[in-house]
């Protein structure tokens, strides 16, 4: 066990880092003149000023015992001689759209008067995520609580020996129902073997590393928080210094092509919006075999295999990453629906939008590599790579994922975006059925409207024009509508796209590719997987005898064959197969659970099977008839029979093709 690294300012070892003469008044004035030039632009610093009168709320952090996954979290909350103060944990995280119940990771919640005698005060949970202190007329209460932090992902809180990543939704208790900002401070005592901590948050004056200023709440629960003794690589893009935080290369990870890149991503889409917002920005790159990523204002939390720059897919994959929650920097943290901000921390917030935010983000997370020069053309067309995270095991672009899923048929894609509360982030084995995401039919959405823009202004103007028009118009404060968003679109445009958006954004009716594939010069390929080929051309191959298909599927548990899903109108659909059914032999044959997919080659479409199962331990069967399984029928490539003017418009959208 490591003892914490306490500082100290009456010699002995003590929490109470922040002796009080700190805090008066005067070095708040003098202090915020330093942090306002330091750090904001001219109209926050405006706003700022109006606030520079609120005192801060001083947070000391401390990992006595890292390895049992506690933070320690001493805070000093200014009563305004108030006679209670009601102290507030958000229950969700922006950006990740699910309740979450922070507050139930917080324990030990103590109450002191701060005064020369730290009288207990009388304190009382008054809500899920609420503490109401009497404050017995003490100009400042003293809370002290203890925080569980074992969720390794991008808006959890996690602590071991090894590192910290600290959000502030799931850390900090604020006072509750505050109109104007209030700085928070924010202080870490880290033990002494880790070395570095880094957070967007600028750090506050003097020389403490470790000590850093949130203007505000919302910028605290912005901004995570990391420390630990990561690799660091830095480099400067508009002279502004640029931080690759890497928490576990393990001299497997390769780093400083890893930062080039990302320094190739980060200049590709400057150059686009022609500015950063920023003064500093962080990726936080946390390898730790896990996967996702969270955007920030000015950082970045990604979670990535230390594998992945060693295979071609995996390392795409991270790249397209970096290029996602990077954009987001501009769309969704800038330029944002009009509902999300300012953040209600304690209710869900609903927004039509996320397919703008997520899909439209998504859409171009893929031009920025190949803008950047990090992927080909035909990396583009194939889309995603399988990744190490889960999820599907082929490479797949997004009309393939959307054509695939049922729930395109039922779930509009705005009502999508709605729903994603109780939908995309709660999925279970009937979303497939019933639900799309708004990240893979908003990106598909974006292709379309991309190329329509391209084809009615003749490649004067494109979706890049939307984006940064929208941008001046939205960004900021304001926010946009949908209905903002599709008339700055159409007037992009230069016609009329109510019924483009009308289809797309609030039907279930199956989207028109034809347009857009004839604009490129694109085709959907052969579903057999034969390349197109000359005429002449010998097919020495002989064809693979069709096999039956089922539509449902399994998981192998503890030995079991255990079906995991079943897909709407299929004949497994058709079969009344359930969800939780154990196969246990066609044809009175024992199928073994690592052999399904071996049994079906046996089989060919329109057989007649007879499924012995188990459902809740009794016995019974399900006659079936075998289909054929839907051929993957929306690769994309590149249209040999493409004219010059095709080339040249797919060459205006993704480059010159080697
Ligand atoms: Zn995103």
């Amino acid at each position: 066990m490591h003892r914490p690294h306490f500082v100290s300012s009456s010699g002995s070892t003590s929490f109470q880092i922040w002796p009080k003469r700190h805090w008066t008044l005067s070095f708040a004035t003098a202090f915020w003149i330093t942090f306002m030039s330091a750090y904001s632009t001219p109209t926050q610093a405006a706003e700022l000023a109006a606030s520079s009168a609120t005192e801060p709320i001083q947070y000391t952090l401390s990992f006595p015992r890292p390895a049992s996954h506690y933070v320690e979290v001493e805070a000093v909350y200014p009563t305004a001689g108030a006679p209670q103060i009601t102290l507030m944990m958000a229950i969700w995280t922006p950006g990740s759209y699910l309740v979450r119940e922070y507050a139930r990771n917080v324990e030990d919640v103590a109450a002191r008067a701060v005064g020369k005698e730290e009288t207990p005060l009388k304190f009382e949970k008054v809500r899920k995520n609420r503490w109401r202190i009497e404050t017995g007329g003490a100009a400042a209460v003293k809370v002290t609580y203890r925080v569980y932090a074992r969720e390794l992902s991008v808006q959890g809180n996690w602590v071991d020996a090894g590192f910290t990543l600290l959000n502030g939704a799931p850390t900090f208790l604020t006072l509750a129902d505050e109109k104007a900002a209030r700085p928070h401070h924010v202080k870490l005592m880290l033990p002494t073997h880790w070395a570095k901590s880094f957070c967007g948050l600028p750090n506050a004056p003097g020389n403490d590393p470790h000590h850093y200023v949130a203007p505000s709440y919302d910028d605290l629960v912005d901004c995570p928080i990391y420390a630990g003794n990561p690799t660091v690589h830095e480099f400067q893009v508009d002279n502004k210094p640029h931080y690759l935080v890497n928490e576990g290369e393990a001299g497997v990870w390769d780093g400083p092509r890893s930062a080039q890149d990302t320094q190739a991503i980060v200049q590709a889409q400057r150059d686009f919006w022609g500015f950063l917002p920023y003064d500093k920005y962080v990726f936080f790159n946390l390898l730790t075999e896990t996967g996702g990523g969270l955007e920030h204002k000015n950082s970045t939390v990604l979670m990535a295999s230390r594998w992945a720059t060693r295979k071609r897919e995996s390392y795409l994959n991270w790249l397209y990453l970096v290029s996602h929650e990077y954009f987001h920097t501009w769309n969704v943290k800038r330029l944002r629906p009009v509902e999300l901000g300012p953040f209600d921390y304690e209710n869900e917030v609903h927004t039509r939008s996320l397919w703008i935010a997520e899909g439209l983000t998504s859409y171009y997370d893929r031009l920025f590599v190949r803008r950047a020069g990090l992927c080909t053309q035909a990396e583009v067309l194939a889309g995603d790579p399988p990744s190490a995270a889960g999820g599907d095991d082929k490479t797949k672009n997004d009309i393939e994922r959307l054509q695939e899923t049922h729930g395109r048929l039922v779930q509009p894609l705005e009502l999508a975006s709605h729903d994603a509360w109780i939908k995309f982030y709660r999925r279970d084995e009937n979303t497939p059925n019933t639900s799309i995401s708004y990240y893979t039919k908003g990106a598909v959405v974006g292709w379309l409207l991309d190329a329509k823009i391209r084809e009615t202004t003749k490649n004067a103007k494109s979706l890049d024009d939307v984006m940064r028009l929208a941008y001046q118009r939205y960004s900021g404060e304001k926010g946009f509508t949908p209905a903002e968003f599709r008339a700055t679109a159409a007037e992009v445009a230069g016609v009329d796209l109510a019924a483009f958006f009308t289809r797309a954004l609030d039907t279930t009716d199956e989207l028109d590719y034809n347009e857009s594939l004839a604009w490129y010069g694109l085709k959907f390929a052969d579903p057999k997987g034969n390349k197109s080929k000359p005429a002449d051309a010998k097919d020495d191959k002989p064809e693979k005898p069709e096999k039956g298909y089922l539509g449902i599927e399994t998981k192998n548990e503890a030995g079991r064959l255990v079906v995991s899903t079943v897909k709407r109108q299929t004949p497994g659909y058709d079969a009344g197969f359930n969800v939780g059914d154990e196969i246990l032999a066609f044809n009175n044959f024992r199928v073994r659970p690592d052999a399904l997919g071996k049994q079906m080659e046996l089989y060919r479409p329109g057989d007649q099977v007879s499924v012995l199962i188990a459902r809740r331990d009794q016995l019974q069967t399900l006659d079936v008839t075998l289909g054929t399984e839907p051929k993957n029928q929306h690769k994309l490539e590149v249209n040999p029979e493409a004219t010059a003017e095709q080339k040249q418009n797919l060459e205006a959208w993704l480059g010159k093709a080697p």
